[in-house]
């Protein structure tokens, strides 16, 4: 009698450890929403569509970028609904320069990247467990509600990887659209093509952060590949929505004259001389301490270089009050938009043209 009463309580503690196993990794986690590019496999195991990481996730574990999760053999993004940043900011902070200037943008982000900059600035949210970090309950309908109650002309997915918290952007853009307010992401490009193509008919722009343009950097910095940013940023051009991309430039790590020309002249060949590039001053930052502020002079020798491969709008970034911050007519030369840091001093176009020569601007202006 004690032997069986010992098996039957054995196998009951058993069952419940099973339970509490299966729960766990059937349950649909709270407030997830359910992602919407993935694959099932045998085994409850699933394959994430969004990044060229595809990541092949076992029930109960999470994807590389930590916010998206198996659970029962489906796919939730339990960040969904949970951003850890939320404010009001300039829209040249981001920085665009050609998209509504002067305007104010809700930013928004929720923890988790796709990628592993060693030089990343935002690491403290990108790089953190979604557990580690406070977060708002916030689903679309209120981001929404609070931009339009700041009175924001847009919103915008930046600080960590937006492409990782997808549906959640997706939703708050689309909602954003039917209430008449823009919207744009600040991205690494690291995205693959269907979620893309998707997700550009609810964008009005967006911001690609070019690392570097060697596989090397790409490797060694990054633990990515440049390829598939390159395809995302001739897939961006491709369906109209507006395109500006920054460089931040990094001492001794992707500051060669050479690489720079040939990046250059790259985005001249393939999206064409009007997309605005934006050359970052580096800070030392997360994993790249060792490494000193880029010199204000080596921003102007990439200005130099992209000038004479024939870019139009080539700005400098991270320099308060540098001259090389301002618009210039790319046809009579004249100074159309004056920036001190992120104000803008003076906004001489005219529904989108120069006043002096009438040549128009390429850009998404009021
Ligand atoms: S978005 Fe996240 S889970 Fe999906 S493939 Fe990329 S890193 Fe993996």
């Amino acid at each position: 009698m004690r032997l069986w009463l010992a098996r039957a309580a054995g196998a009951a503690i058993l069952v419940a450890a099973v339970l509490v196993s299966w729960n766990w990794s059937v349950e649909k986690p709270p407030f997830a929403r359910e992602a919407m590019f993935y694959e099932k496999f045998p085994g409850a195991k699933v394959r994430c569509g969004n990044c060229p990481r595809r990541c092949l996730i076992a029930p109960g574990r999470r994807g590389f970028c930590g916010v998206r999760q198996n659970a029962g053999g489906k796919l939730y993004l339990i960040a969904y609904g949970k951003p850890c940043a939320m404010g009001l900011e300039p829209i040249e902070k981001a920085p665009f320069f050609h998209f509504i200037p002067g305007s104010r943008r809700l930013v928004i982000a929720t923890v988790g990247c796709s990628l592993r900059c060693r030089f990343c600035q935002n690491w403290n949210i990108s790089q953190a467990a979604f557990e580690d970090v406070p977060h708002y309950e916030m689903p679309p309908e209120r981001v929404v509600a609070e931009a339009l109650k700041a009175k924001a002309d847009s919103i915008c997915f930046t600080f960590t990887e937006p492409v990782v918290y997808y549906e959640y952007m997706y939703d708050i853009a689309k909602l954003a659209h039917a209430q008449g307010l823009k919207t744009a992401m600040v991205s690494s490009g690291y995205i693959n093509p269907a979620p893309l193509k998707e997700l550009l008919k609810v964008l009005d722009a967006v911001k690609i952060d070019l690392k570097g343009f060697t596989d090397q950097f790409y490797g060694e910095m990054a633990a990515a590949d440049l390829r598939p940013v390159l395809d995302t940023i001739k897939a961006v051009k491709a369906s109209g929505r507006w395109l500006e991309i920054v460089n931040l430039v990094i001492p001794g790590k992707n500051d060669d004259p050479k690489e720079i020309e040939r990046m250059c002249r790259w985005l001249k060949d393939n999206v064409g001389p009007d997309v605005p590039i934006h050359f970052t001053r580096f800070f030392p930052s997360y994993r790249l301490t060792s490494v000193a502020p880029t010199p204000v002079g080596t921003l102007a020798k990439a200005y130099a270089i992209a000038k004479a491969a024939g870019l139009r709008y080539v700005y400098v970034g991270n320099v308060p009050g540098d001259p090389l911050e301002n618009t210039v007519c790319p046809k009579c030369g004249k100074t159309v938009i004056e920036r001190q840091g992120y104000t803008i001093a003076a906004n001489r176009l005219k529904n989108g043209r120069c006043p002096y020569c009438s040549a128009r601007l390429e850009g998404l202006w009021r």
